[in-house]
C-alpha cells in the first residue's frame, strides 16, 4: 500500500496578520518533535507569478530557497522552524496557476473543452497541494489572505474538494481566526470568529480546529461559546495568546493542545510525544544573555517590519548562540544622506550591516555608512548591494576612482559592478540579455563558492567550500581585481570557475567581509549561520572595547 499522507489546511479569517504562517511553521516543528516527517506549503491568492518582482513595501522579504525560487516569507517560518528547505515548488500564487493552466490551453491540452474556474484551475491547485508528497506523513498547506476575499475562493474550493475526495480523517481544517479586547467593554469578542466560520462554511468548510489569536487568557465559557456557534468541540478551540517572541509560539500552542488536537482529529492514538525541551531551552538562553551590543542595519526599507525578516532572524540565532542582549537599530539610508547626521546615527553602533537592495535611492548614504565602518574599525558585512557597494565605496575613496559604480544605477565609465551575460551553473552555460523580462532573470538559488585557505571566512565557516544562496543580477566586474587587491580587497570566494566574486575580506580591518550571496537564508534557531554568529561576536568585543582599530 502506498503511504498516505495527511493534509492540514490552514486559513485565516477576521483579519490578515495573524500570524498564520508562525501557526503553521509551529505545528510543523511539534509534529516534527514527535517523529513525524513533514512538509510546509503556501497557497497565496495575488496574481504576481511569484513574490520576486513586488517591493518588500507590498510584501516584505523574497524568501529565497535553495532550488532557486522565489517565494513567500513564510517559507523562511517553516525552513527556520522544521529545518527543512523549502523547495521552489512550495509556493504557488493565483497567478502562476492561471499561468499554467492558460498555457496548456493554448497548447491544446484541453481538447477542446471550455476552460474553467472550476474544474480546471481547482484541479491545477489540487494538482499543487498532492505533487510530491508520498515521503511525508503530513503535509501542512496555508492559504494566504483572509477568508472573504475574492481572489482566496478558488482555493478554499480547492481544499473543499480536496476534503470531500480523501477521507474525512485525512484532512483537517485549521482556521485562525482574531478575538478582539474591547477596553470599554471589559470583554473580548466572539463575534468577528463566528462570522469568520459562517464566511468559510459559506465555501463549504467547517473548520475543525479554530485558534483563537487573543491578547488575553481566554476563559472556559468563551471557549465553550465558540465551541457552540462554530460547531467545533471545546477542546479545538485553541488559545493562541501573544508571545514576546515567535520562538516561544511552539511550546505556547502545545500547550494549549494543538498538535494533541491535530493528531486527535487523525484518529491517532499511538503518537511518541512531542519534545518541546530544544524550544524551551531556546527561549531560556534569550531571556538570559550576559553580554550586549548594538548592530545598525542600513537600509532602503526599513520602515517595513519584514521587509529584512531572515536578516533580523538570522542575528536573533546568533545573538542567542553568543548569549547577547543585541539591539538592532534600523538605519534608513536616505537619512543618511542629510549630513551631518551620518555619524550620529552609527556612533553607538557595535557593528554595521548594510542589506541587499535594488535600484538607486539611498545608495550615497550606504556609501556612507561603510566609508565609516572601513575608516572606524566597525565590524562590516556587506551582504548582496551591501557587497557591491563596499567595493564601490574602496574604489572611489582608496583607488581614487571617482566614477566608479554598478550599471545598475545607470551608465558610467568605470564599471566595477555590471552586469554579467553568460555563467556556469551545473556544469551548462546560462546567459541573460540586459532587456530580458525583470521576473525570475536573476542568479538565484544556492552556488558553490571556493574560499581561499588562508581567510577569516574559511576559519568562520570551518569550511572551504559552501554552499549560499543567491538573488541578484550584478556582479563584481573582476577586470578590476587588481586594482581592487592593491587597495587591500583580498578576494577570498569565488566560484568554482573563478569568474564571479562571493566574499571579499579588508586587509587591515579587524572584521570586514562582503558577500555576494545572502547568508541570511540558511541560518535556523538551532543552526546559527557562523557569519552571523562571527559578526556578533566582534560586536561584543567591540562593545567591550577589545577589537582592534582599522589598520
Ligand atoms: N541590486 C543588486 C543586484 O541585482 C543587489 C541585489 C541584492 O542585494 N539582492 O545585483
Amino acid at each position: 500500500m502506498t503511504h498516505q499522507p495527511r493534509f492540514i489546511f490552514v486559513t485565516g479569517g477576521v483579519v490578515s496578520s495573524l500570524g498564520k504562517g508562525l501557526a503553521a511553521a509551529s505545528l510543523g516543528a511539534l509534529l516534527q518533535s514527535r517523529g513525524y516527517r513533514v512538509r510546509l506549503r503556501k497557497l497565496d491568492p495575488y496574481l504576481n507569478i511569484d513574490p520576486g518582482t513586488m517591493s518588500p513595501y507590498q510584501h516584505g522579504e523574497v524568501f529565497v530557497t535553495e532550488d532557486g525560487g522565489e517565494t513567500d516569507l513564510d517559507l523562511g517560518h517553516y525552513e527556520r522552524f522544521t529545518g527543512v528547505n523549502a523547495r521552489k515548488t512550495d509556493n504557488t500564487t493565483t497567478g502562476r496557476i492561471y499561468a499554467d493552466v492558460l498555457a496548456r490551453e493554448r497548447r491544446g491540452d484541453y481538447l477542446g473543452a471550455t476552460v474553467q474556474v472550476i474544474p480546471h484551475i481547482t484541479d491545477a491547485i489540487k494538482d499543487f497541494i498532492l505533487a510530491d508528497t508520498s515521503d511525508h506523513d503530513f503535509i501542512i498547506c496555508e492559504i494566504g489572505g483572509t477568508v472573504g476575499d475574492i481572489e482566496s475562493l478558488p482555493f478554499l474550493e480547492a481544499i473543499r474538494q480536496l476534503g470531500n475526495e480523501l477521507s474525512h480523517r485525512q484532512v483537517v481544517y485549521i482556521h485562525v481566526t482574531l478575538l478582539p479586547y474591547l477596553a470599554h467593554a471589559g470583554e473580548i469578542k466572539t463575534k468577528p470568529t463566528q462570522h469568520s466560520v459562517k464566511e468559510l462554511l459559506s465555501v463549504g468548510i467547517q473548520p475543525d480546529i479554530l485558534l483563537c489569536r487573543t491578547e488575553l487568557e481566554l476563559a472556559e465559557d468563551a471557549k465553550r461559546k465558540i465551541a457552540l456557534f462554530c460547531n467545533v468541540q471545546p477542546d479545538a478551540v485553541i488559545q493562541g495568546k501573544n508571545v514576546s517572541n515567535i520562538y516561544e509560539v511552539p511550546v505556547a500552542y502545545h500547550n494549549e493542545g494543538l498538535d494533541r488536537e491535530v493528531l486527535k482529529h487523525f484518529n491517532i492514538s499511538d503518537a511518541p510525544a512531542a519534545n518541546v525541551q530544544p524550544w524551551q531551552e531556546l527561549v531560556q538562553s534569550w531571556q538570559n544573555p550576559t553580554h550586549s551590543a548594538t548592530i545598525g542595519i542600513v537600509g532602503k526599507y526599513v520602515g517595513v517590519a519584514d521587509s529584512y525578516k531572515s536578516l533580523q532572524e538570522a542575528l536573533h540565532h546568533a545573538a542567542i548562540a553568543n548569549r547577547c542582549r543585541l539591539t538592532i537599530r534600523w538605519i534608513d539610508s536616505e537619512s543618511l544622506e542629510a549630513k551631518p547626521t551620518v555619524l550620529d546615527q552609527l556612533t553607538d553602533c557595535d557593528a554595521l550591516i548594510v542589506a541587499g537592495g535594488f535600484g538607486q535611492r539611498g545608495i550615497e548614504g550606504k556609501l556612507g555608512a561603510i566609508r565609516y565602518a572601513r575608516e572606524q574599525g566597525i565590524p562590516y558585512l556587506g551582504i548582496c548591494l551591501g557587497m557591491q557597494l563596499a567595493v564601490i565605496e574602496l574604489a572611489r575613496n582608496k583607488l581614487g576612482l571617482t566614477e566608479a559604480s554598478s550599471t545598475e544605477f545607470g551608465s558610467t565609465s568605470e564599471p566595477v559592478i555590471g552586469m554579467m551575460t553568460e555563467w556556469q551553473q551545473g556544469g551548462q552555460v546560462v546567459t541573460r540579455g540586459t532587456r530580458d523580462d525583470m521576473g525570475g532573470t536573476m542568479r538565484l538559488g544556492a552556488y558553490p563558492c571556493q574560499l581561499s585557505s588562508t581567510s577569516m571566512v574559511a576559519k568562520i565557516y570551518g569550511s572551504e567550500l559552501i554552499h549560499e544562496r543567491h538573488r541578484h543580477r550584478y556582479e563584481v566586474n573582476i577586470g578590476y581585481r587588481q586594482q581592487l587587491e592593491s587597495a587591500g580587497l583580498k578576494f577570498v570566494g569565488l566560484s568554482p570557475d573563478q569568474q564571479l566574486t562571493e566574499v571579499v575580506e579588508l586587509a587591515g580591518h579587524p572584521w570586514f567581509v562582503g558577500v555576494q550571496f545572502h547568508p541570511e537564508f540558511q541560518s535556523k534557531p538551532f543552526a546559527p549561520h557562523p557569519l552571523f554568529v562571527s559578526l556578533v561576536k566582534a560586536a561584543i568585543a567591540r562593545h567591550q572595547g577589545q577589537l582592534g582599530a582599522a589598520a
